[in-house]
């Protein structure tokens, strides 16, 4: 691939442009949300100046332009993922994705004496779904622990891959640790122990070729907003085979081919799962989003965030007192420390007086935070777009925070 001009790339963000309390941006909170391209925030406009309508349900020419472009983007991200279209149900991102998977897949199934496993370092988005299905199933929780590092422990994962374990969930990558799971290898050693396996890929989908046949999962969810595509929209890719065999979750219109009082037909996957008027502007943006990415490529993309954090993960190091959580051989752009004598929010508060935005706090992942005994982390998380120089503009402005906090 041709080398990418990454200063162009930047300029295509026009929110990167703005100052925060009189310093020029430095945006490091990527993990949390991405920003956007003015290609896909045109896209937004384009389809409500343009083509506003609802999907599937007029025969007007509006309504077919909408409904053309809404399920053009769910072709588009089959496209990028490597997937069936019909295998993906359009949502509003991972949370919305692992319930309906909670929900229609585990909760008919699962009872008392069966056990889902779910790993240390999942977002509460990939934890509390189970524990809701295991309160009304009586399955048991059974967590995959880590070693320091931030790795899977690879040893205990397989003693507790036994025959009553009917559910793994495991994170592609981790929001706080960065930590990229062999999901391959992980999933292969569940599925021959008749294991489902749901991966959560939202810090895997924006930074990382992700190729959904290779991984060989059973579900995978993701989120939009992280994607450079608006917020509100994601997807939950699943077999056909789990697909065809799971009951609605929510009922309406758009989900069901017939209707009566005395018993309703409910339509094909993905469209079951699709109640109510979807968020058809955020998948014209999400759509765009993926022309984006793809135009940059995800193996460059890729690149260049390991590059920024290799410089990041150095120059933290070199400030004393200044600890990083997380340290797999192979990591995301997500860097997670800690500071003597500062508090988290403290540190986030003040950078943020600096132009510098990171993330403070537990980041959705408390039993994680509970593995290390600390109470919160300063996260930042720089995407393909951001720089070198603003890596050297967040050291200087946390070398200047620290002084003030004595
Ligand atoms: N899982 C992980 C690993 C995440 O980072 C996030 C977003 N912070 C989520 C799940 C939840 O995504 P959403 O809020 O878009 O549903």
């Amino acid at each position: 691939a041709p080398p990418v001009d990454w200063a162009r790339v930047r300029a295509d963000f026009p929110l990167l442009e703005r100052t925060v309390h009189g310093k020029p941006l430095v945006y490091f909170d990527n993990a949390n949300t991405g920003q956007k391209p003015a290609a896909v925030i045109e896209a937004v406009d384009g389809y409500y100046r343009h083509f506003n309508a609802n999907v599937s349900r007029a025969v007007h020419q509006l309504g077919s332009e909408a409904t053309e472009a809404y399920e053009g983007a769910r072709k588009r991200l089959a496209r990028f993922l490597n997937v069936r279209a019909d295998e993906l149900v359009l949502c509003s991102g991972t949370t919305f994705a692992i319930n309906l998977v909670a929900y229609s897949w585990a909760l008919p199934r699962l009872k008392a004496g069966d056990t889902i496993l779910v790993s240390r370092m999942e977002h509460h988005a990939n934890i509390v779904p189970w524990q809701l299905v295991a309160e009304r199933t009586g399955a048991t929780i059974r967590v995959a622990e880590i070693h320091e590092d931030g790795t899977l422990d690879r040893e205990a994962l397989a003693r507790a891959m036994t025959p009553d374990v009917k559910l793994f969930a495991i994170a592609h990558v981790s929001n706080l640790l960065g930590t990229v799971n062999p999901v391959r290898e992980l999933c292969r050693e569940a599925r021959r122990r008749g294991i489902v396996t749901v991966v959560d890929g939202s810090q895997a989908v924006p930074h990382r070729p992700v190729d959904l046949q290779a991984i060989g999962c059973d579900f995978y969810a993701f989120t939009g907003h992280k994607m450079c595509g608006p917020t509100g929209t994601g997807a939950l890719w699943a077999r056909r085979e789990h697909l065809e065999a799971m009951p609605p979750f929510l009922g309406g219109g758009e989900m069901i081919r017939e209707v009566s009082f005395d018993g309703t037909v409910f339509n094909d996957p993905p469209h079951r799962f699709e109640a109510g008027t979807p968020n058809i502007a955020g998948f014209v943006g999400l759509s765009t989003a993926v022309d984006y990415l793809d135009a940059i490529g995800m193996a460059s993309i890729e690149a260049r965030e390991a590059d920024l954090l290799a410089y990041l993960t150095t120059a933290l190091d070199a400030e004393p007192g200044v600890r990083i959580l997380g340290r797999a051989p192979d990591k995301a752009a997500v860097v997670s420390f800690l500071v003597d004598g500062a508090h988290a929010h403290d540190l986030a508060t003040l950078l943020d007086l600096e132009g510098v935005a990171v993330r403070s706090g537990q980041h959705c992942a408390h039993p994680l935070l509970q593995f290390y005994g600390v109470a919160a982390t300063c996260r930042a998380s720089p995407a393909f777009y951001n720089t070198h120089a603003e890596i050297d503009a967040f050291i200087a402005a946390l070398r200047k925070v620290r002084r003030l906090l004595g």
